[in-house]
């Protein structure tokens, strides 16, 4: 759904931009528009009536963003697409007191424009609160333009509110379990209550043969169950230690055999990255899957493997945690660690392995499963 944006403008720094499907839209409800037999003036209404209410979506956005700056929180962007926007906060605050903030701030700018203009409709003129006339041309008659404006800002509100994943209803449901029960569990309830919600769209949808609502369910499942995996995968590399993903038993290559043995022991299948050591034992360097594969490919079976390796390589011991092995994967492009117990090595930590453990730890299935 990313993809090409426009910047059009900044507010306070942060760039606002534009989804290229958003010049569609307007053809769309132009057409949608004509469909319904609306007049020209109409259907130019409609158009600017859109234009309105994505400035109230960009408010919406701007108030989680200018909320999270108090708490030091940056935003990257805004990007507004037609269905709807996204306020792309560059971390989350660890304190669910400042996520409910944060989350609640957005809903909150609707609810002040819809408290206005309601207010003002009131107060001002005789239209009353609600658009009168054929839903379908609503637009063809010009003072009904406030009241829908009034109206659809309640429909976000209520649409936001949702208690699922990805709305806001689903981080501020999130912050208030975390208070009592802390992130992980409140997390999975909160996944799984918009798992649920996801499916009673879903077989809604189906049911009444609307199958953007069926669409949305879908969209809202998954970003449920990713959202309860991220935070599964951060206590994961929190809490587990190096003992936990290592492999003692383990090959290690000769420095001067030549590449062909190790061609051999990757096509075995079972381990692809190794460490290379001299005829004294120590580690001389590291034999990475992509060297072995470039040797295979060019058919240099016979030199040796110290003209492929890699002498680079940083010893850890197994007391480390696993977000800094991961992050010492991925700053340094290593994809093996050899791990030492004070002066002996004890095994070894592949990027695969690691990989791997982290996915069956946070499948899919896991908000579900009862332990
Ligand atoms: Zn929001």
């Amino acid at each position: 759904m990313l993809g090409l944006s426009f910047n059009i403008l900044r507010v306070a720094g942060i760039p606002i931009k534009v989804h290229w499907t958003f010049g569609f839209f307007f053809l769309w409800i132009a057409y949608i528009g004509n469909k319904a037999g609306m007049t020209n003036t109409g259907i130019i209404r409609l158009c600017l009536f859109a234009l309105v209410l994505f400035v109230c979506v960009v408010l919406h956005e701007l108030g989680h963003a200018l909320t999270a700056r108090k708490y030091g929180v940056k935003t990257k962007d805004i990007i507004i697409s037609p269905i709807g926007g996204v306020a792309r906060l560059l971390q989350m605050p660890e304190k669910p007191k400042q996520e409910l903030i944060i989350a609640i701030a957005g809903p909150a700018v609707n609810f002040l424009i819809a408290l206005v203009l309601g207010i003002g409709l009131t107060l001002f003129t005789n239209q009353g609160l609600l658009p009168i006339g054929d839903p379908q041309r609503v637009f063809d008659y010009g003072p009904n333009f406030l009241p829908t404006l009034f109206v659809l800002n309640t429909v976000l509100i209520i649409f936001n509110l949702i208690p699922a994943f990805p709305m806001d209803g689903g981080r501020i449901f999130r912050a208030l379990l975390s208070m009592r029960w802390g992130k992980k569990i409140a997390t999975r309830w909160a996944s799984m209550l918009g798992q649920i919600i996801a499916i009673s769209f879903f077989v809604l949808g189906i049911y009444r043969g609307d199958y953007i609502l069926s669409l949305i369910g879908v969209f809202v499942f998954l970003s449920a169950a990713a959202e309860y995996r991220m935070v599964l995968a951060d206590f994961l590399l929190q809490n587990q230690k190096v003992a936990d993903v290592l492999r003692s038993d383990f090959t290690a290559v000769f420095i001067d055999e030549p590449m062909s043995h190790a061609i051999d022991l990757r096509n075995r299948g079972i381990e692809k990255d190794f460490v290379v050591v001299d005829e004294w034992g120590q580690i001389q360097g590291v034999l990475h899957d992509e060297f072995i594969a470039e040797a295979e490919k060019n058919k240099d079976l016979e030199s040796l493997v110290r003209e492929y390796l890699s002498p680079s390589f940083e010893p850890i011991s197994q007391s480390w945690r696993l977000d800094e092995v991961l992050q010492l994967f991925q700053q340094k492009g290593y994809s093996i660690i050899p791990v030492y117990n004070t002066d002996r090595m004890v095994g070894v930590v592949d990027r695969d392995t690691l990989n791997s453990y982290i996915r069956a730890n946070t499948s899919i299935w896991q908000n579900w499963s009862f332990k």
